[in-house]
């Protein structure tokens, strides 16, 4: 049998046709002295094949039509000839157009963002069990993924002409929605721009969840950042993602997310209010996704028919207020939200949990933040460590005794729990002396439910409040203890 470097030229070039993407085909081509000079000989033809082994077809041509507007928009500092750069980059002219190897790189990353987006589109319309990989079928992903490369397209057309290169002429075309129908959405059919309406709708939503204190008149951050900026926003925390969106001098002067929606009505299609759902469709069009899986699943604790929306530890990390300390800390019962006390050294024991408390800059040496998915794993898991007996017997009075982090929990039944089980969790990282500087002291009287606390600084730093109110009990007692005493007397 021959070996691999000695096979022909032409043979080696058809083995990389057959590499799945261009990571691959990289490594493939460093591995011999053969395989690397069947690449120089073939790079044209090698590449063109594993772009359509990387995406499907339809996929392909509008993934490449938007790197391509988009490198030459980038090249010029003005909003003049955006349509014929446009009209040039047709999407059925696109494999006319030899590919470089630039946009075999750019190819590669972008089909990475798409999946991720991807999985995340999987776990929020189609099974919420999608960790990480997508579970809609080849079909569904295909619509997917071609509407989301046209939405990339649009947001940087959008975004050249409005935020970057922002100049009266180029503004008021953008605002005109004849315009962006005319340059946008006249050569897509009905069918495409309704995909491109389900996962647009999706996209303003996730988008929106992901910001702080954005101000309402802004550019949407789709738009500003595109589809790769709101993949980096998501692992940020809310105030970071304040931070990488710029200041925009003039918000966006028309409501895109609704041009879609206008052209169909346009169109004769008659499209339901509301947010867009990927199983349904107005009549005459097919819906993005074909079935749907756990749709009328039940919260395990208020049996609320919520199916897609619920939680457990599958999928706690891909909701980003469960990842957030600043969210966290203000999960506390009654007046303990209140305490600033409690609240600040929470949050910094979440943040440095090896920092001095009475010590208020963190160090080097204070540790890596906690985990807030494992703080939550140990909140289930509270009435097994927990060794006071009277927070035993409150959190058995709760409902949540016998939850576990399997069992399926709506958003407001998790926020419930945490609510409910959070302090004590805090109470006993004291009790076992892993806070330093924060020893237990003494309990209030009124627990948890002290008014002081909310106040009196010094108040809540001298007296323990993660405890509950016991002040009718020593009432009842003592005046139990005058009653027997009474009786003893003379
Ligand atoms: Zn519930
Ligand atoms: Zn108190």
């Amino acid at each position: 049998m021959p070996l691999l470097a000695t096979l022909p030229l032409d043979v080696l070039a058809r083995i990389l046709t057959l590499t799945a993407d261009y990571n691959t085909l990289r490594a493939a081509a460093l591995s011999c002295k053969g395989l690397y000079a069947a690449y120089e000989a073939y790079p044209i033809g090698i590449n063109k094949s594993v772009a359509f082994n990387l995406l499907p077809a339809a996929v392909l041509a509008p993934a490449l039509r938007a790197i391509r507007v988009g490198d030459e928009l980038a090249s010029i500092s003005t909003s003049d000839n955006v349509e014929d750069i446009m009209h040039k980059h047709d999407e059925v002219r696109v494999f006319d157009t030899l590919l470089t190897s630039t946009e075999c790189t750019a190819l590669q990353s972008r089909a990475c963002v798409v999946a991720r987006i991807e999985v995340m589109f999987s776990r929020t319309f189609k099974d919420r069990t999608s960790v990480s990989s997508s579970r809609l079928s080849a079909g569904e992903s295909e619509l997917f993924q071609k509407a989301l490369h046209r939405i990339w397209l649009f947001t940087q057309v959008i975004r050249h002409c409005y935020v970057d290169f922002p100049d009266e002429v180029g503004r008021d075309e953008v605002a005109d929605f004849e315009w962006r129908k005319d340059l946008l959405y006249a050569n897509l059919s009905s069918q495409d721009l309704w995909e491109i309406e389900t996962v647009l709708r999706w996209l303003y939503v996730a988008c929106e969840d992901l910001k702080a204190f954005v101000d309402p008149d802004y550019v949407p951050i789709i738009v500003q950042v595109g589809p790769d900026g709101f993949i980096n926003l998501f692992d940020k925390e809310p105030s970071e993602v304040d931070e990488v969106i710029p200041d925009i001098d003039e918000p966006l002067g028309f409501e895109w997310e609704e041009d879609i929606r206008a052209v169909l009505e346009e169109r004769k299609f008659e499209v339901p209010g509301g947010v867009s759902r990927p199983e349904s469709a107005p009549k005459g069009l097919n819906p993005l996704l074909q079935t749907v899986f756990g749709k009328d699943d039940m919260c395990a604790s208020c049996s609320s028919k919520i199916g897609l929306a619920l939680l457990n530890q599958t999928n706690w990390e891909y909701n980003k207020w469960l990842r957030s300390f600043d969210r966290l800390q203000y999960l506390l019962p009654h007046n303990l939200v209140s305490n600033t006390h409690e609240r600040r050294t929470l949050t910094a024991y979440f943040k440095h949990p090896l920092q001095h408390m009475t010590k208020p800059t963190p160090t080097a040496d204070t540790g890596s933040p906690i985990s807030t998915l494992r703080v939550l794993r140990e909140l289930f898991d509270l009435p097994n460590v927990v060794t006071s007996p009277r927070l035993q017997a409150h959190m058995l009075a709760d409902g949540f005794s016998s939850m576990t982090p399997h069992d399926w929990l709506c958003p407001t039944c998790l926020v419930e729990f945490i609510t409910r089980h959070l302090w004590i969790w805090w109470w006993n990282e004291k009790a076992r002396g892993r806070v330093l500087g924060e020893p237990l002291r003494e309990d209030c009287w009124y627990g948890y439910e002290c008014r002081t606390q909310t106040h009196n600084f010094s108040h809540a730093q001298k007296l323990n409040h993660l405890c509950v109110n016991t002040n009718e009990e020593r009432l009842a007692a003592k005046k139990a203890g005058t009653a027997q005493g009474n009786a003893g007397g003379p």
